[in-house]
């Protein structure tokens, strides 16, 4: 039999510290939460023994003396066994009540689901009906759960007599001792299945694709998370569902960046409209709403429109739109364009050097009109 050292495998003069980091890391990997089988919950079992005498300086000390502990725990001397004594929190913590004997059940909880929806910012704005599809485990139709071909039933394990347990004997240095282990015919559930269902293969439980209509409430954002109870995956062996959670996910929208409950969106001004003052049109959740570009309007502006943005999840004011002005300069003039442009430069005594207008103007022909013209 294996040192509680070797089973978590570290040496025998760890440190403390090395000794919680090896349990971590193989308790991680054995719990029956994670790891269903029987043979990784008896090693979590063994595991958490080791740890729990040499996590404990007084019982490693003793270990460490007369190479056991005591008797008590997973191999008692004589027919009892079980997990008494310094057995303790941790394993209580894990499996409940103390590792309690006794057959396990085949009807447990089933897993929660986590799937993941996809809708559009108007959607967000608004609420909507998502339309899931998913893959999940269901109740057997056919048997209902009960894992048997309708008609028949379960028996009692002849092994273990519907203890789900049976206890060997072993040979150890310590003389004869007991260990119980889970009875392998039943796999510790104390009765077998002599004519399983067909559909479920005894499981109780298949696989199925569903759909189901999700409500999705206004003001959701990328990441928020919708808790379904009881819709997640049947339990085996007529068990109850687990929890199904849909987490949300947003699309980009090509207008509006979302900012919390506001929502951002740039708008392109022309140079004429930003000089005149216009009324433009921006497409909103809310249907076509007026910009107005005051006269004067610069890059950089901002226009508010105050309750178009995100409602608050929990109820609430409805955040704003936020319209960032952008003033754009034109690109190409021709030739009636530009005359107008430099009429205009000189009514407004924004005229350069000479030649400046002329040429498109390279960085340094550029600070040359405008030293020219502040030295005016
Ligand atoms: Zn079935
Ligand atoms: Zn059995």
């Amino acid at each position: 039999m294996s040192t509680h050292y070797e089973v978590l495998g570290v040496g025998k003069d760890a440190t403390g510290e090395e000794i919680k980091k090896a349990y971590r890391k193989l308790a991680r990997k054995l719990h029956p939460d994670v790891n269903p089988g029987d043979d990784a919950s008896e090693k979590f079992k063994l595991v958490t023994r080791a740890y729990e005498v040499l996590s404990d300086s007084d019982k490693r000390a003793n270990y460490d003396a007369t190479g056991h502990e005591n008797g008590t725990g997973q191999t008692g001397f004589g027919g009892g066994g079980g997990f008494g004594g310094g057995f303790g929190d941790i394993f209580e913590q894990f499996f409940g009540g103390g590792g309690a004997q006794g057959p396990a059940s085949r009807t447990q909880r089933g897993r929660d689901a986590l799937i993941t929806a996809t809708i559009d910012l108007a959607d967000a704005v608004a609420g909507t009906v998502y339309p899931l599809e998913m893959e999940t485990a269901v109740t057997c139709p056919t048997c209902e759960g009960s894992c048997c071909r309708p008609g028949t039933s379960p028996v009692t394990c002849t092994i273990c007599r519907g203890a789900g347990q049976v206890q060997r004997p072993v040979r150890s240095f310590l003389g004869q001792m007991m260990t119980v282990e889970t009875c392998a015919a039943c796999r510790g559930f104390g009765t077998t299945i002599p004519d399983p269902c067909n559909e479920c293969n005894g499981q109780g439980r298949i696989r199925e694709r569903i759909s189901k209509q999700l409500k999705v409430p206004a003001g959701v954002a990328s990441g928020t998370r919708i808790h379904l109870a009881n819709q997640g995956e049947a339990g085996p062996g007529g068990g109850p569902n687990g929890d199904l959670y849909v987490e949300i996910e947003v699309r980009r929208h090509k207008i509006f960046e979302r900012d919390g409950v506001d929502l951002h969106a740039r708008m392109n001004v022309p140079m004429t409209a930003a000089a005149l003052g216009a009324d433009l049109e921006l497409e909103t959740f809310d249907g076509t709403q007026v910009i107005e570009v005051e006269s004067g309007a610069q890059s950089g502006d901002t226009v508010r429109l105050p309750g178009l943005g995100v409602p608050r999840l929990r109820g609430g004011k409805r955040g704003d739109i936020i319209v960032h002005l952008q003033v754009e300069t034109p690109t190409k003039v021709d030739a009636a364009q530009r005359e107008l442009l430099e009429q205009l430069a000189k009514l407004r005594g924004e005229e350069f050097a000479e030649g400046r207008m002329e040429n498109s103007g390279g960085m340094f022909s550029r600070l040359r009109g405008k030293l020219g013209n502040l030295g005016a």
